[in-house]
């Protein structure tokens, strides 16, 4: 079977009964809720996207574990360096267009690589069962899956086992033909769309934390799992000039519940091996940074379309210094984000699963350098595009024709331009700088992937201090 349609997808949500909540009640229908659309939306032209002219080549790809043709950004295992590269190219041009790849190939692939070490340290066989899992994906259409990694976490300072009043997901219970889990998963992405949820741990653990160190893949609609999940950040009601991206894309996040979850064991690829939990965020810190690079350089090119289309409608444009300045500085940022997903690339490690994994030094460096700038160029559209960005009229002023002779008249721009082109225009810089969009936005480029701060701890990890100290010393002529 090929993936499935947009269309497909959309009808594959009716067989499925997830127990959802949005606002306090439950979802009758994922496929049509108002709060929900935008993500579904979202998912569905991610296959219809697969399949245009100029982007197959790319973006589906024969998978040599099943065979199957697939969408190589949401369900591939990334076995070649190629991949590398061809993803971060995928990922900054949807990105540039539409925020959001989905990335779904990261976390299949690293949970892959994580699932390797397990069997080869612990002699299980965990990788049968998971590549049965892909398989099984790849064949029946390509169904979404949602990634589960960040756990509540509860008090920082203190490991999941000292926890007082512990919400990480645990094993509870072990029965003939499976385990039972409890506890929550946190800002579970696209999880509302999902047909399954992926579940694998969020941090280092000890021996104490042995029942967190747990891995497994479950129907979103079993028994037990619930899903709070987090309105869409676009409008709720239909519009056709305000909100242009976040009315028809972007994702939910969830609060994702385990409640006494029974797995059965063909679907469990962790099952106390904590040793093994630590990889894994180290695997996910090199690969998914990598594509984080790429997806924030793909958020650049967007802001600097926007800012330079508002700097046209307004009768200005590149020919203007202080404008021209600070387009160039945005570009420059992206290009420098997009580098080093490149130049990690070049310099990956092939894991002994066959998984290859970016430069983690270079990654971190890119993604903490270029995941600060957004407030920068936050305030370069707002400076650029002017202050109506903030205060312009809604769309349902301009449909109104009593009103709409004086805003024609008063808002007016370029004469390349209709005053309808220019609202269009700044609606747009609106959505990305001056909307709940935005703080979803600033959300998902400073803590998803994880924070700031785990950029650091990498390169403070891997970068050869040593060496730098003694060539400094040589220099210096300090003998000891
Ligand atoms: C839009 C969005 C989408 C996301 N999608 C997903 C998803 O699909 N699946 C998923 O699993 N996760 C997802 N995440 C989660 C994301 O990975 C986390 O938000 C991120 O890792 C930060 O974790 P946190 O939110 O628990 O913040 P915290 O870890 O609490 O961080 C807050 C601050 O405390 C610091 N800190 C925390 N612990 C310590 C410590 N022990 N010592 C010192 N400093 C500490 C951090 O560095 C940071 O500065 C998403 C997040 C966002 C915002």
């Amino acid at each position: 079977m090929t993936f499935f349609t947009g269309e497909q997808y959309r009808k594959s949500l009716k067989e499925l009964s997830p127990e959802i909540y949005v606002r306090g009640e439950q979802v009758k229908d994922v496929a049509t809720h108002p709060l929900l659309r935008q993500t579904i939306n979202h998912i569905a032209s991610g296959y219809d996207l697969c399949l245009e002219t100029e982007m197959k080549n790319r973006a589906v790809v024969c998978s040599p574990i099943s065979g199957e043709d697939i969408p190589r950004l949401a369900f591939h295992i990334q076995q070649e360096k190629e991949d590398l590269f061809i993803k971060a190219e995928l990922t900054r041009e949807i990105s540039s267009q539409r925020i959001c790849t989905g990335c779904g190939s990261n976390m299949l692939s690293v949970t892959w690589a994580m699932i390797h070490d397990i069997d080869a340290a612990h002699g299980t066989d965990y990788s049968s069962r998971y590549k049965h899992f892909i398989i099984k994906l790849h064949k029946t259409g390509c169904p979404p899956f949602a990634w589960c990694m960040m756990d509540p976490k509860g008090d920082r300072s203190l490991p999941p086992s000292q926890q007082r009043h512990p919400a990480d997901v645990k094993i509870v219970g072990r029965k003939p033909g499976g385990i039972v889990v409890n506890g929550a998963k946190l800002h579970t992405t696209l999880g509302p769309g999902a047909h399954h949820v992926v579940v694998v741990p969020c941090r280092a653990l000890t021996e104490a934390d042995r029942d967190f160190a747990v891995s497994f893949a479950l129907p979103v609609d079993t028994k037990g799992i619930k899903m709070i999940a987090r309105p869409s950040p676009g409008p709720s009601r239909e519009v056709s000039m305000e909100s242009p991206l976040s009315s028809r894309f972007l994702g939910v996040e969830a609060l994702t519940i385990f409640d006494d979850v029974f797995v059965p064991e063909e679907n469990i690829f962790m099952c106390g091996e904590w040793e093994q939990a630590v990889n894994l965020s180290f695997y996910f810190a090199s690969l998914h940074r990598q594509s984080k690079c790429a997806c924030s350089a793909g958020h650049c090119d967007l802001f600097v379309g926007a800012a330079a289309l508002a700097a046209d409608v307004n009768g200005l444009g590149m020919n203007i210094a202080h404008i021209r300045d600070k387009i160039t500085e945005m570009i420059m940022d992206g290009e420098t984000g997009y580098g080093c997903a490149l130049g990690a690339s070049a310099n990956a490690q092939q894991h002994p699963s066959g998984v290859w994994l970016p430069d983690p030094l270079i990654v971190n460096s890119g993604l903490k350098t270029i995941r600060s700038t957004i407030g920068k160029h936050l305030e370069h559209l707002h400076d650029i595009a002017g202050g109506l960005v903030a205060t312009m009229p809604t769309e349902e002023d301009w449909g109104n024709p009593g009103l709409k002779k004086y805003i024609d008249r008063s808002l007016r721009g370029s004469e390349k331009y209709t005053t309808e082109e220019r609202l269009r225009a700044l609606y747009l810089v609106q959505d990305l700088a001056a909307s709940r969009t935005t703080g979803t936005l600033l959300g998902f480029t400073i803590n998803a992937a994880g924070s700031p701060a785990t950029n650091q701890v990498v390169v403070r990890r891997l970068y050869d201090l040593e060496k730098r100290i003694t060539y400094a010393k040589q220099i210096a002529s300090i003998l000891k």
